[in-house]
């Protein structure tokens, strides 16, 4: 089926915290400077920015608002009288930008930040002492509510090279799946699918690597629709595990296998020894992929030129260059 107006644009579009966007829209008419990675991936995939304070109708400058509660029923409320609850609002809001932008694929939130902290934001008693460091923004919250596939990271996290990989892995995967589902699902369609981000889910999971296979191959014996719920929520909760060398190197040498009877020894001792001066931390991922991808391009397999893992995000954003 062709796309329509419906269908995602080829590059995966992102929320992301408009004050990180370089929007003057702090409490104190700030903005807050992205790091490396955040403009990174702002360059490689589209952004839409949002503002959940502005929102719901709090100026610029505005008095600040912190999370007051018990960990199971906070509220964000004004920092001076706590007698300002915003909480519904925001909730609202967020449940607005998903239908605003229905594209979405994953977004940035705001380090600390009680709308779009995402964890380890801090928490307050009615008589303003500090309690804990244990919530996610309101906004952030509301967000995962609404849509528990939506990938989300702050701008602290993705500092951290495996959350960042998983996290633009997701992203990537969830806007693929909704390209899909706009061009119209069918129960083959979906094994086709699957069976392309067979080698990254081994990657990321062995046990869902386990267990995709099974249901996708009972693909004809599950109404469509429930097989596709169960398919996408196992399939991200799959790529939020983090890959390790080991599991990387894994599905290298799987892939490696592919190629026994097209190169020469030599070239299959060098690809072998590639792979272990990766696992052992020698030299970056993208290294064995590269010699891996140029042995494909000589030796073309449909089966594994359609895989995933091998370009699962672009490359421009150096996911696979950290040592
Ligand atoms: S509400 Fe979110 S987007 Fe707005 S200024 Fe605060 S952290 Fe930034």
């Amino acid at each position: 089926m062709a796309a329509n107006e419906h269908t995602p644009s080829p590059r995966p579009l992102l929320g992301i915290g408009s004050c990180l966007a370089g929007n003057a829209v702090r409490y104190n008419g700030e903005t807050k400077k992205p790091n490396e990675y955040v403009r990174a991936i702002g360059e490689h995939f589209d952004t839409r920015a949002f503002c959940p304070e502005m929102g719901v109708g709090l100026g610029v400058p505005r008095p600040p608002i912190r999370l007051v509660g018990s960990a199971d029923a906070v509220r964000i409320v004004d920092v001076k009288t706590h007698s300002h609850d915003y909480t519904d609002a925001i909730q609202a809001y967020a449940r607005q930008v998903l239908q605003q932008a229905p594209q979405l694929c994953g977004y940035i939130l705001v380090k600390g930040s009680p709308s779009c902290g995402y964890g380890r934001v801090k928490r307050y008693s009615q008589d303003g002492q500090h309690l804990a460091s244990d919530q996610n923004g309101v906004f952030a919250d509301a967000l995962a509510q609404a849509d528990p596939l939506l990938p989300l990271e702050d701008d602290g996290r993705l500092n951290d090279p495996g959350l960042r990989e998983s996290f633009v892995t997701r992203a990537c995967a969830y806007h693929d799946w909704k390209r899909l589902v706009a061009t119209g699902l069918t129960a083959h369609r979906l094994i086709d699918f699957y069976t392309r981000y067979k080698y990254l889910v081994m990657a990321h999971h062995v046990p869902s690597y386990k267990s995709l296979g099974p249901l996708v191959a009972n693909a004809a014996k599950l109404p469509l629709e429930k097989l596709a719920t169960q398919f996408i929520h196992a399939l991200m909760a799959a790529l939020t595990y983090r890959a390790t060398r080991r599991s990387h190197s894994n599905v290298l040498f799987h892939l490696a296998g592919y190629l026994k009877r097209s190169i020469t020894t030599p070239q299959r001792q060098r690809l072998a020894a590639l792979i272990e001066d990766y696992r052992t931390g020698q030299v970056p991922l993208i290294v064995p992929v590269t010699l891996l991808k140029h042995h494909f391009a000589d030796n073309p397999n449909a089966y594994i030129d359609g895989q995933v893992f091998l370009d699962p995000y672009p490359d421009e954003l150096r996911v696979r260059n950290v040592v």
